[in-house]
């Protein structure tokens, strides 16, 4: 049997790969391609193509495909054969420098918010040598970024490439004034742990709500929840141990670095860890596994359910995005060093990003917004809507102490000065408080915990990155300038904690409490759906900030803000009508011939025995009856609604009457279904119940 080591990253074309099988020549050039953005020249990517296509081919390849991520939030692909006909009849592979670096696949299916008609109906896909290419079935995959003629990027890749540019530019001016000449670039690192729900194929097809919306829209609380924490703390159940091994396997063969697996809070939920890597890559790997986890469910009879918010009342799911900043040395800029010098450092990158959290909580809100996750956040499980940064108290108190020029504890000298003090080494906290919040600090890294299970993770990286390098280059500005670094440093610090120290909360975020004083007290933002953040996008500061940072174009921002919001509408919609689908067309039917037959015996037994009260089943027939009219009316509301939405002047409007009525309506239909699922005999009920969906895999 083969070790992991010996088939780990096997179908990727990766470093190990092009040394072996690219000239010299070549691969160093290349090389300086991936690690320093140099331009490619043709040459280099003819041949480049063809060591690509032999290795492909000789792994049984007979496609390529250029690999993006359109703004839908998931992948695309367009496959193309490697093979061209030769003049005696055969066919021989081939696959050229041009087809590695551009793709014009039809760019009119994929929502670009109006930007190509503005532009050029158009778009391409170009090469992004800095993600190896792999290969999936039988196709060499390229990760490309998707752009329209005119310009304007199509994707999520794209922005975030800018993003990360941006943030090295910015963060390399720092190091420079630290004395650091030897870094050639800062790079954003993320690992996200991935959260999601096992279930019987058998039982997702029978639910229509499942197939349609990738949610539960009605279901009664099952008997048995998620309060024994006996799922968390239990062995992996037989079919899923099945189902994370195989999963492994196909990861680790594209170079995946699967790392943790275990159950989660909720029954039938999981979680998958991967060792971080680059931004960039770790984007793509997270969309390769959402997919991937799909498809090796469907090998095991099993559904892989992603969606935020699968059962209501059930612990959702969601995406932590660990990130931290690190030099091409492997220097990682978020932990504290062994010298004041370092510490110093340290702790000007750390301001960094609490002024960035708290400039731009609108645009980290919004990069997670869907409305699937709109289900999560301030549900007393997942983080509020509210953003804060976690701390731990101890470098809180450090902060405290530069803030008031006070003694720190920690510390034998009677006063923090910057350059001077040794800090401590920070331990990760791991109290509860911790687990509650949006943005904790973990020891060397931030976890930004609010993204939704299907979110990709490059919108929230794009505005982490931006916003980070915007205090950067704010931070730089005014260094550069400074007569006395360490005086201008000092200072600087003690500014960002004095005007910032409001984003920072180490208590506990589920509590009420909390949300009236970040609201009342502290003025911090607290936008509860998609409909309240995404028009955010547009403030004049935000747009100030990613169009001068070149991250996006004002078109761009446009674009983006309404197809966000059209996905939203759109999910919405499709929930309400697949609700009045079912109301209408099985769950009351399968209450009316529950209440028929109970009726039907009723009268059977009092034709037998005339004396007999049947005092239960005729109040329940009165019960299941009424509850029939209600949903009758419930679902004609719900149509209406329906129809007024439709009628919305445009997508701002539509997601506001959304917001404000159709999902309230949606609510006040479930609650009667619900009821009478517990009332209805199980073998009248069309569909498999919350203990069956959550018990079902064995
Ligand atoms: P947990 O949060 O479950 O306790 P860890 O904190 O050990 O687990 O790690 C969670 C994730 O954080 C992993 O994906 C890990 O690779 C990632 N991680 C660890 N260090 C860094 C770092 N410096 N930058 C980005 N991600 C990191
Ligand atoms: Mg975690």
């Amino acid at each position: 049997m083969s070790t992991v080591s010996d088939y780990f990253g096997s179908l990727v074309f990766d470093d190990r790969v092009m040394r072996a099988n690219l000239p010299a020549d070549v691969y160093a050039s290349l090389r300086k391609t991936i690690d320093e953005g140099r331009e490619l020249d043709i040459s280099v990517a003819n041949a480049v193509a063809q060591a690509m296509k032999d290795w492909a081919v000789a792994h049984g390849a007979t496609h390529f495909t250029h690999w993006f991520q359109p703004l839908t939030g998931i992948t695309a692909e367009k496959h193309d054969s490697f093979i061209s006909p030769s003049p005696d009849g055969s066919v021989i592979m081939e696959f050229s420098g041009k087809e590695l670096i551009k793709g014009e696949p039809d760019a009119s299916s994929f929502p670009s918010g109006g930007l190509r008609a503005t532009f050029e109906a158009r778009g391409y896909t170009a090469w992004d040598p800095t993600s190896y290419a792999f290969i999936k079935g039988k196709s060499l995959c390229i990760p490309t970024a998707f752009c329209s003629y005119g310009g304007p990027a199509l994707d999520k890749k794209t922005p975030l490439l800018r993003s990360m540019e941006v943030l090295s530019k910015e963060a390399l001016r720092i190091l420079r004034l630290f004395g650091n000449e030897s870094a050639k670039r800062v790079v954003s690192s993320v690992g996200p742990e991935q959260e999601y729900f096992l279930i019987t194929r058998e039982m997702y097809e029978k639910r229509p709500d499942l197939r349609f919306t990738g949610r539960t829209l009605f279901g009664s609380k099952p008997p048995k929840g998620q309060e024994l924490d006996d799922h968390y703390f239990g062995v992996i159940k037989p079919g899923v141990e099945a189902f994370m091994a195989d999963l492994n396997d196909e990861l680790w063969k594209l170079g995946i670095l699967a790392k943790t697996e275990h159950n989660e809070v909720a029954p039938a939920q999981h979680e998958l860890a991967p060792i971080y890597t680059t931004t960039n890559i770790a984007t793509d790997h997270n969309q390769l596994t959402m997919e991937i986890m799909q498809k090796v469910a469907a090998r095991h009879g099993l559904v892989c359910l992603l969606h935020e918010k699968p059962f209501a009342g059930v612990n959702g799911s969601g995406k932590h995005n660990n990130w931290s900043i690190a030099t091409d040395g492997g220097q990682n800029l978020l932990s504290p060093g062994a010298t004041p010098y370092e510490n110093a450092q340290f702790l000007l990158f750390l301001c960094a990003v609490i002024k960035a959290v708290d400039d731009y909580q609108d645009l980290l809100r919004l990069s997670v917004a869907t409305a699937g996750n709109d289900h999560r956040l301030g549900a007393n499980e997942a983080p509020p809507a509210v953003i804060s940064i976690f701390l731990g108290d101890e470098l809180n108190a450090v902060l405290e102490a530069i803030e008031n020029d006070a003694p720190y504890a920690g510390t034998k000298k009677t006063q923090m000065k910057l350059g001077v003090d040794v800090l401590p080494k920070f331990n990760r906290d791991t109290t509860d408080r911790n687990r509650t919040s949006p943005f904790a600090f973990t020891g060397n890294k931030f976890e930004f915990r609010m993204l939704g299970s299907s979110n990709s993770i490059a919108c929230a990286n794009i505005m982490l990155n931006a916003a980070v390098a915007e205090s950067l280059r704010i931070y730089a500005d005014r260094l550069e300038k400074a007569e006395d670094f360490e005086t201008a440093l000092h200072e600087m610090i003690k500014k960002t904690i004095k005007d910032h120290k409001r984003i920072i909360f180490n208590g506990n975020g589920y509590d009420d409490a909390w949300i009236r004083e970040a609201t009342e007290e502290r003025g911090l933002l607290n936008y509860r759906t998609t409909a309240d953040c995404m028009p955010h996008l547009l403030d004049e500061k935000n747009v100030k900030m990613l169009t001068s940072l070149g991250v996006f174009t004002i078109e761009e921002m446009r674009s983006r803000r309404d197809i966000m919001l059209e996905n939203y509408c759109k999910s919405v919609v499709i929930e309400a009508n697949t609700m009045v689908d079912m109301a209408r067309t099985q769950i009351s039917p399968a209450i009316e011939a529950f209440a028929a037959d109970t009726a039907k015996s009723v009268a059977a037994k009092k034709a037998i025995a005339p004396e007999l009260g049947c005092r239960h089943e005729t109040g329940l027939v009165r019960t299941l009856t009424g509850l029939i009219d209600e949903i009758a009316d419930r679902t004609d509301e719900l149509e209406a609604a329906l129809l007024k939405v439709r009628d919305a002047e445009d997508i701002v409007e539509e997601s506001a009457l959304i917001r404000d009525n159709l999902l309230q309506l949606m609510g006040e239909l479930r609650v009667p279904c619900d009821k009478a699922e517990q009332l209805t005999a199980r073998s009248y009920w069309p569909y498999p119940t919350y203990s069956d969906l959550l018990f079902g895999v064995k």
